[in-house]
């Protein structure tokens, strides 16, 4: 027999995940003598035996990983063998250049669950029970290499018994970082809002007051949440009071699937998705007969209800203590951040919640609950956070140099990358103020940290006034790379989907700033992932009153039926008559284009219609009344109405969508009494189909075939659905986002993906001189 040694490195998400406990087995199995141990680039092993049996160890390893890793690479070299004798785990090894990849925090796995309603037991009950397999990472982690002395665990020495698990190669939680007990590990606890505890079991405590009608601060894994009986309807007006949140929809955590359905309508992809580990809030369709299990004020005008499954044992434990479902929403008022320290979430929190569920097992990195929505039975994310990140997505193109981008604005994430990873952040928030300013700061230098990323190249929106804009143009010694917003949008669609283009663009949105200097939102780009062209873009009219325009709808209608009417837009509407006194001034406004920028925005076009047909004036909340426009809709509906296409010409001038079209036609019926679903229903068939005709004229003077969807609008899963079937008729093959948000959640990777490309593009040599200085 001859005897061969290999070193063997491991490399993606390997740490943290049950992977040393794996390896140790899978030796012992195959009888190889060696050691196996945690570094910086992720897991080293080296193995000793028979040539083939060291063979068969590289085949199993990769094909039998723990449910939790994520392999993207094993790389073996041969060694003289040492005849050492034993298979050990090596102390980790700090130092060297750091690759490990964190994983994501990791709902409670069917194992810790079976253990926690066992009697016998020693964790029966147990709130903080987790082991290799489950429980909490990214938000408790402050450094690589992840073990627990890096962790917001080093404060629980572990008791004999738990320490026995950790050490044991056999056991499941054998160095399972975050292992602990009733004995050794937090605790939980129900104090008043000046800290003082309340009487009984915590969690018995906190149900029955759940119960009773009373608003629950709870810290979870990311941040403190705010909870309530999702069918008291006294308790959610309260929680909506308090909050300062008028209609916004609350989400709703139920027990089990069973209770998902009993809301809802549940297809198999939804319940993949609600019950998988990453455990987002899914947006499903309420059923009809579920009145009175959720009050009315919990998701206000809404056909859908954000739904979730309990992610740590203390929700199960909670869930199934209060024996209904309950809202639990971010721990915040208005738009701050979700409050994550403890001091600070009484302090904050205090003016809302009579009782808080609190713990001692600080949280590191704050993290929101991830939101996604099922489109064709793939996830389309609206929010990825906890649960998801910091998990990279992998890019077929790597990166020559590493990238900061630093994302947009509004529902805020920023993106390192490097060689084939893009690590894009959890949800920061609207970066609108010094809080989520800190937090995207902070947030930038710990995943600089954790994934060793050292940027030279830092990617960043053109607006002038966006605060990440800011940060970028200030930092030192580094190559800046201006990315346009729908540039960037196209771009995430692309990288979302592993292709380089060149594609035909759709970017509908709010708004973004456009390479001429004025306000874009409904454009059609041809594009790669290096630049594009303006080909296209929606009919641009006036935002009278700029920023104000936007909180209030009814004058993006103002400036429409001006557009749409010739300048005489029809005095009998109803949106005229409940705007009488300022609708002339407005008019009047918007004409003279003081203060009224003009837009191609497609969201202002969704406002301007929700206006007209009575779904609202004036929002409370980013998007509000194009959502509740998808919400009136009648699915069901096909007619659509048209929009002429205009060019484009011979001069290269973009195609134009005439958006006044649908807009007059929206007036018309609504004049005709046809009633309000069925309008709404069909200005989204002919915007959609508006999109398909302009795609095709672009698909004539191009040649491309591939259509990328992309931006806030298409959150909008009516007008996705009816964009994508007419396309497809159309002879189109059509790209949707699965990975990252279409909104500007997503904008964060597209920028690093077109820095990126820049970068090859550029090829290697002197770089141009465009460093800021
Ligand atoms: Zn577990
Ligand atoms: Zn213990």
């Amino acid at each position: 027999m001859t005897l061969t040694r290999a070193r063997v490195r491991v490399e993606g998400i390997v740490q943290g995940v049950g992977f040393r406990p794996f390896v140790h087995a899978l030796a012992g199995r195959l009888g190889l003598a060696g050691l196996v141990g945690n570094d910086a680039g992720g897991v080293f092993v080296e193995v000793e035996g028979a040539a083939e049996t060291v063979e068969r160890f590289l085949e199993v390893l990769a094909a039998e990983a723990p449910p939790l890793a994520v392999i993207e690479r094993v790389t073996a070299t041969r060694l003289a063998p040492t005849g050492a004798e034993g298979f050990a785990i090596a102390p980790s090894r700090a130092g060297g250049e750091r690759q490990a990849l964190v994983s994501p925090d990791t709902a409670t796995c069917a194992d810790c669950l079976a253990e926690l309603a066992d009697p016998a037991d020693r964790r029966f009950r147990y709130p903080f029970i987790n082991c290799t397999n489950c429980g909490p990472r990214f938000t408790i982690v402050r450094d690589v290499p992840y073990d627990r002395p890096a962790t917001t665990m080093a404060g629980f020495a572990m008791c004999p018994d738990c320490a026995r698990e950790y050490h044991d190669p056999a056991d499941r939680r054998f160095h399972a970082q975050p292992v602990c007990c009733p004995a050794c590990g937090p605790s939980l606890a129900l104090v008043d809002r000046d800290g003082r505890p309340a009487a009984g079991e915590p969690l018995a405590a906190a149900a029955a007051r759940l119960r009773e009608g009373a608003v629950v601060a709870v810290k979870g894994l990311g941040g403190y949440h705010l909870a309530a009986d999702a069918a008291g309807e006294p308790a959610v007006a309260a929680l909506r009071a308090g909050k300062h949140r008028e209609d916004k929809p609350f989400a709703v955590m139920v027990a089990d699937l069973d209770g998902a359905r009993a809301l809802c309508e549940v297809d198999a992809a939804e319940e993949a998705m609600l019950a998988g580990a990453r455990r987002p809030i899914v947006l499903l369709r309420r059923r009809s007969d579920a009145g009175g299990r959720v009050a009315a004020s919990v998701a206000p005008q809404n056909r859908s209800l954000g739904v979730m499954l309990p992610y740590t044992p203390m929700h199960h434990l909670l869930l199934a203590t209060v024996g209904r479902p309950i809202v639990l929403t971010s721990g915040n008022v208005s738009d701050e951040p979700i409050a994550y320290e403890d001091g600070e979430a009484l302090e904050r929190l205090g003016g809302i919640a009579d009782w808080f569920l609190v713990h001692d097992r600080p949280i590191h990195m704050r993290a929101d609950d991830s939101v996604v929505r099922a489109f064709r039975g793939r996830e389309l994310p609206l929010r990825r956070s906890r649960g998801f990140a910091p998990q990279p997505l992998g890019l077929p193109w790597p990166f020559p140099r590493h990238v900061l981008a630093c994302g947009a604005e509004l529902k805020h994430t920023f993106c390192l990358a490097k060689d084939g990873h893009a690590f894009v952040s959890h949800h920061i928030g609207d970066l609108e103020n010094y809080e989520t300013f800190r937090s995207f700061t902070e947030g930038v230098e710990h995943f600089r940290r954790l994934f060793a990323v050292s940027p030279e190249v830092v990617a960043h929106d053109l607006h002038p006034e966006y605060l990440s804009t800011k940060y970028a143009l200030e930092l030192e010694g580094v190559e800046l790379e201006g990315v346009q917003h729908h540039h960037a949008h196209v771009a995430a669609c692309l990288t979302d989907n592993g292709e380089p283009g060149p594609v035909i663009g759709v970017a509908f949105d709010g708004l973004g700033f456009g390479a001429d200097g004025t306000i874009w939102g409904g454009e059609l780009l041809v594009a790669d992932l290096v630049g594009f062209k303006r080909a296209g873009h929606l009919e641009v009219v006036a935002m009278p009153g700029g920023a104000a325009a936007i909180r209030e709808p009814w004058r993006m209608a103002a400036a429409w039926l001006d557009a749409a009417f010739g300048g005489q837009p029809p005095e009998r509407l109803a949106v005229v008559g409940r705007n009488r006194d300022r609708w002339e001034p407005v008019l009047a406004l918007g004409r003279s284009g003081t203060a009224s920028p003009v837009t191609s925005s497609a969201g202002r076009l969704f406002d301007a219609v929700a206006a007209i047909l009575g779904v609202r004036d004036a929002v409370n909340y980013e998007g509000q009344a194009a959502v509740e426009l998808e919400q009136l809709a009648d699915p069901a509906e096909p007619g659509a109405y048209p929009a002429r296409v205009a060019g484009p010409g011979g001069d290269g001038a973009p195609l134009r969508l005439a958006g006044s079209d649908l807009v007059r036609a929206v007036v018309e019926e609504l004049e005709a009494g046809v009633a309000t679903p069925l309008v709404a229903a069909r200005f989204h068939n002919g915007l959609a189909g508006a999109t398909v005709a302009a795609c095709q004229a672009l698909r004539d003077a191009t040649g491309l075939g591939v259509v990328a969807l992309s931006g806030g609008v298409f959150q909008n899963l009516l007008l996705l659905e009816r964009t994508v079937a007419g396309l497809e008729q159309a002879g189109f093959r059509a790209l949707v986002h699965s990975r990252v948000p279409p909104n500007d959640g997503g904008i964060s990777l597209g920028q690093a993906a077109v820095a990126g490309a820049r970068d090859r593009a550029r090829g290697p040599g002197p770089r141009p001189d465009r460093t800021h200085d």
